[in-house]
């Protein structure tokens, strides 16, 4: 789960990050009081959706003028024009995709002088399985492209679990930031607040980018992207207040509340599958046969006749879906609930695309049966190869 830079921001200040004064404002009344309870001469007006790129991002609507989602002002009068310009208008960057993302919500911040921009980010490493601190000099909005065509330039550090963070691992960083005197220590102290945050809040990522150090010599946090592990929110429920459910794909957030594992993908073919292994398999032979996935869901072991018509629902409301792929292997789930599960929400929601069902396990032949007697335009699969064959088929002609 994602939160919006002022909220992680907050988050920061508790753990004692320094991070500049700002305001949060939701309408385009607010925005002038906000700017105007900070001290200025410089003020930095900032679009909250969640994904990075804003500086470097475009507005569909023209009247949200030809800057990004990251502007300067020299007064509060410009503060709040600029707000009010970016308000309910359609932030596009290069992690929004085409669509973009609708900015509902400014965070207008005391502006900082800037000599140095630096990259600074804690994460989990998959391949070391630790906590990994990555640091770059070359911090800022070019960063994707730093780890492009510079992949030396950004330095990784892995925290062993065992021992925790050491005094070591934030010299490393401050000296592979190129940061001196009292910087050092102040560098320090930021990796030990911010592996605190990391760790108490069960955090998958954490990014500073920049990390600045300002003309004074002193560093400041002036970006801030915080993800957190959804399996672990049930012990935060401070986390999960700051959850903005109008920032996430609308079937993720229908799926999550009837406890269905489901990503949304980018594909034409919808899949339904029991298992995550099994799911995973689906999608590699789809892509096998020439066609694209258009989601992960694995509906479960115990999926009821109520979830899998949800599933179902789910799937069937992505416009992209062009056919769907049913794939069960019944172990503890029994094939006749699928099918029942299957015909309720056709019954419910109606099929205009081509449903291949391949069904195998437990009860399967009363499974096969309940769907031959509905009456449905179903095509029967004897086994993976051929349901993916025939879903690509039916799709793709
Ligand atoms: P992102 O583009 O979504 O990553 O948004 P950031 O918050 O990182 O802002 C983008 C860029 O705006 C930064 O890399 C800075 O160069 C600039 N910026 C952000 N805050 C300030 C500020 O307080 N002062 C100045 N001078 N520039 C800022
Ligand atoms: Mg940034």
């Amino acid at each position: 789960m994602n939160i919006h830079e002022y909220q992680a921001k907050r988050l920061l200040k508790e753990y004692g990050a320094p991070v500049s004064d700002g305001r949060v404002v939701l309408n385009a009344a607010d925005a002038k009081t906000a700017a105007g309870e900070l001290d200025g001469p410089l003020w930095v007006v900032k679009a909250q959706i969640h994904a990075g790129g804003r500086g470097k991002g475009t507005f569909k609507e023209a009247g949200a003028g030809e800057k990004g989602g990251v502007r300067l002002a020299k007064s509060v009068e410009e503060a709040a024009k600029e707000a009010n310009a970016m308000l309910g208008h359609t932030l596009v960057t290069h992690q929004t995709g085409p669509a973009g993302k609708q900015v509902n919500r400014i965070y207008i911040e005391d502006g900082s002088d800037i000599a140095r921009e630096l990259y600074l980010a804690l994460l989990v490493d998959r391949q070391s399985s630790r906590v990994s601190i990555v640091c770059s000099t070359e911090g800022g909005m070019d960063i994707e492209e730093v780890a492009e065509n510079t992949p030396d330039k950004i330095l990784s550090f892995s925290v062993d679990p065992a021992t925790g963070l050491q005094g070591f691992h934030g010299r490393r960083v401050a000296f592979a930031l190129g940061l001196e005197g009292k910087q050092i220590k102040q560098c320090s102290q930021l990796i030990q607040n911010l592996y605190r945050l990391f760790v108490e809040k069960d955090m998958e990522m954490l990014e500073i980018n920049p990390l600045i150090v300002t003309p004074a010599g002193d560093i400041k946090c002036l970006d801030c992207k915080a993800g957190f592990d959804g399996n672990a929110l049930y012990r935060h429920p401070d986390i999960v207040g700051l959850r903005d459910e109008t920032e996430e794909d609308p079937k993720e957030l229908a799926a999550s509340q009837h406890d269905l594992n489901y990503i949304a993908l980018d594909g034409e073919i919808g899949c339904m599958v029991n298992g995550a292994g099994l799911a995973m398999a689906t999608m590699d032979i789809i892509k096998l046969y020439g066609a694209e996935p258009a989601n992960f869901l694995d509906v479960g072991g115990g999926a009821t006749k109520e979830k899998v018509t949800e599933a179902f629902k789910i799937i069937t409301s992505d416009p992209n879906v062009k056919g769907i792929l049913v794939n069960i292997f019944g172990g503890i789930m029994r094939c006749d609930v699928i099918a029942e599960g299957v015909i309720a929400a056709v019954k419910d929601v109606g099929l205009t695309v081509p449903l291949v069902v391949r069904l195998e396990g437990t009860n399967v032949e009363l499974g096969k049966e309940i769907i031959k007697n509905s009456g449905l335009n179903v095509i029967a699969a004897d086994n993976l190869k051929d349901g993916a064959q025939k879903i690509v088929k039916a799709v793709k002609g």
